[in-house]
């Protein structure tokens, strides 16, 4: 159980047609604390036949939505972020306990999260079309925008409250119902959203959540025609595979998969913002963010410098259970992270990696790992080819520009890059150098919902928030008007 002010805001049924409910033979899975390991809860073990008829709901449900005139959408979307940040207290408890961030983080998210809601709320108004001079005089072009239909989400436990936000703020906002299935890790998130998006008078079936078998879930959401379009977080293997699932029915995705990012500090750099920038990309949320600094390249000139007071830095980070006071760094979310990080660690001190600080699981046990830095990292090391994932900075040597960009883009992903430089020729060079759908200049913190969120390579296609995140939602209607 979980102390809220609200306690119907803890849920352990899934919300499929506006009805709380259970799995068809009552099966449930339990949902842990990865602070202490404790069994949180219980949530249904849905499956095929459940989803489908969560599907069969939102199909039901979409003629009356996408009817109503954009500013009632949009009014009902309000309210939902509304009563997102009323219950702001609450909905960051249920994340800290669940997922392990700090809970000063989970506030953090709750507003985040929010936000796309008000964002979506006053785009839903702005679908705008184009009319178009045609080539013949009697004859005049007109395009229209429409929602795309039925939509399905299947998101990560990274984010349990943003990834869905950004989601469904977008889907409602241009006429969509969607159907969610959220990591089994971090379901309760989801299920106060789903609690909230009841109270904020979101009709029955236009926002499902359904919990439970991620294959059967998924390949409900993946084959069934009605679903016109899937949209996923998550890592590019299980991306792929969904990709691969929604050809049979040629659905339109929206792919946010996993990163690399590189992190560049180059001599002529604001080092203490650079070292802000840095904790601030790489250990938010512990590490387990995909824009999360990944390979940190340091130019030549700095490099001790930048080595010394990253170390310093770190070494003030406190690590714990998210819930109590000055923690800012929570557990990792299982034992396959914590096995992930080790070996990366082993391989870099393998291959000549020196580590500076932490190295190991914290004192603390469960999931806790020490935040780390290793310095002389190379190009051979699994940490420059492999997302990590977890509380570990390694330090790249560069010496010029051109040598940076090459290593930076020497990677099939490419969703964030940071770079901190104060010359404007450099800014502008190296970002139109960077493969990278998003590019911080003089920052470690790019995410908000006015901007275009996504990357390019096998990072994924797609992007959320913006204007753009709406189109995402939506197809073109031409319309030839002849006989003028
Ligand atoms: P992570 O490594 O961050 O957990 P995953 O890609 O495994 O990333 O998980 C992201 C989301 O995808 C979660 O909701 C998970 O349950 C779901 N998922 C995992 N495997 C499948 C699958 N085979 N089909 C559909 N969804 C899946």
């Amino acid at each position: 159980m979980i102390t809220l002010n609200k306690p119907a805001l803890f849920r352990q049924q899934c919300y499929i047609d506006g009805q709380w409910i259970d799995a068809d033979g009552g099966a449930v899975l339990p949902v842990t604390n990865p602070a202490t390991g404790e069994t949180i809860g219980s949530i249904p073990k849905m499956g095929a036949d459940e989803t489908r008829r969560a599907i069969a709901a939102a199909n039901a449900s979409w003629g009356a939505w996408r009817s109503k005139p954009a500013k009632e959408r949009a009014g009902i979307l309000r309210k939902w972020f509304e009563l997102m940040l009323a219950n702001t207290d609450d909905l960051a408890r249920i994340m800290t306990v669940e997922q392990g961030k700090p809970l000063a983080e989970a506030k953090g998210e709750v507003a985040y999260a929010a936000s796309y809601l008000e964002w979506f709320a006053e785009e839903a108004k702005r679908a705008y079309g184009d009319t178009i001079p045609g080539p013949a005089g009697d004859r005049r072009i007109v395009v229209i925008k429409e929602p795309v239909g039925v939509c399905a989400a299947i998101t990560p436990w990274n984010f349990p409250a943003a990834m869905i936000t950004r989601k469904a703020g977008a889907a409602l906002a241009a006429g969509c119902p969607i159907v969610v299935k959220p990591a089994t890790q971090t379901p309760y998130s989801a299920l106060a959203l789903a609690a909230l998006a009841e109270e904020a008078g979101v009709p029955r079936g236009v926002f499902s959540v359904v919990t439970g078998s991620a294959a059967a879930i998924g390949g409900e959401m993946t084959s069934n025609p009605i679903v016109r379009k899937l949209t996923f977080t998550g890592s590019t293997e299980i991306g792929k595979l969904l990709m691969q699932q929604c050809a049979g029915t040629v659905k339109k995705t929206s792919m946010e998969l996993g990163g690399n990012a590189p992190f560049i500090v180059f001599d002529d750099a604001d080092l203490d913002a650079a070292v802000e920038g840095a904790l601030a990309s790489k250990y938010r949320n512990t590490g387990q963010t995909c824009v999360c600094a990944n390979r940190l390249y340091v130019q030549d000139g700095v490099y001790d410098q930048f080595a010394e007071k990253l170390v310093a830095a770190v070494n003030k980070l406190k690590v714990g259970n998210g819930l109590e006071g000055g923690v800012t760094q929570g557990p990792l979310i299982d034992a396959n992270a914590v096995a992930k990080i080790e070996e990366h660690i082993a391989d870099a001190v393998a291959k000549g990696g020196k580590v500076i600080a932490g190295g190991k699981r914290h004192a603390l046990g469960q999931t806790f790992f020490e935040p780390t830095v290793v310095r002389d990292a190379s190009a051979e090391m699994l940490v420059a080819k492999e997302e990590t994932f977890g509380p570990l900075a390694p330090l790249f040597r560069f010496h010029s520009d051109e040598e940076v960009i090459g290593l930076a883009n020497d990677t099939e992903f490419g969703l964030a890059s940071y770079f901190y430089t104060r010359d404007i020729g450099r800014v502008w060079r190296v970002s139109e150098g960077l493969e990278y759908g998003m590019v911080g200049i003089n920052t470690g913190i790019i995410s908000n919902e006015a901007a275009p969120f996504g990357g390019v390579k096998q990072s994924g296609i797609g992007r959320e928030g913006s204007r753009h995140g709406l189109d995402d939602y939506m197809v073109t209607k031409y319309l030839c008007m002849g006989g003028i």
